[in-house]
């Protein structure tokens, strides 16, 4: 059987935990002060979901708004695109937000969207309600998450959703 190919891209400001959450995907593992990313890398990942097995081809951002301009290079002929903002940090949000208004206006037109709140673990210092974030993604035709990178919660289902969601081709 030969496998579904697909480009999903990471997509958020900085420090949010896009390379964190890829880490716990790909190796299940987390690094406290995780180092930063500068520009872009990808990896690849096969996996297999409801029998069907596939190969994605992962690009990981640095987030820094001076990388942006260089961004649609990144998410061209993505299938799937994660915008990440951290929940403990209301401007992050307002970031997320703008790249999901950069995709429906630049961005490839079915590509799918996926808008995750990280670091769900230090819900004590919570600054942007799932509400909020619930209501904005159902407008948007969006996907939405809660994940943590440090614990794992959500980060699998994340993939696994967004996957059933795209073109079986
Ligand atoms: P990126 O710049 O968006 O790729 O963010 P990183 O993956 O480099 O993460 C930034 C910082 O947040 C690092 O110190 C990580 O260890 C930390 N971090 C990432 N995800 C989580 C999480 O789910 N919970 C907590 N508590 N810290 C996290």
């Amino acid at each position: 059987m030969s496998s579904i190919k697909k480009k999903i891209v990471f997509l958020g400001g900085s420090s949010v935990g896009k390379s964190s959450i890829l880490l716990r995907f790909t190796n299940n593992q987390f690094q406290e002060g995780q180092e930063p990313n500068v520009g872009a890398s990808f990896l690849t990942k096969e996996l297999s979901i409801e029998n069907l097995k596939y190969k994605l081809q992962i690009w990981d951002t640095a987030g820094q708004e001076r990388y942006s301009s260089m961004a649609p290079m990144y998410y061209r002929s993505a299938s799937g695109a994660i915008i990440v903002y951290d929940i403990t940090d209301s401007e992050s949000f307002i970031t997320a937000k703008k790249w999901v208004k950069e995709l429906q206006q630049m961005g490839p037109i079915d590509v799918k969207m996926a808008i995750v709140g990280n670091k769900v673990d230090l819900s004590n210092d919570r600054q942007v309600s799932i509400e909020e974030v619930k209501e904005y993604a159902e407008s948007s035709g969006a996907l939405f998450f809660e994940t943590s990178a440090k614990t794992g919660k959500n980060v699998y289902e994340l993939f696994r959703q967004l996957l059933t969601h795209l073109p079986k081709t």
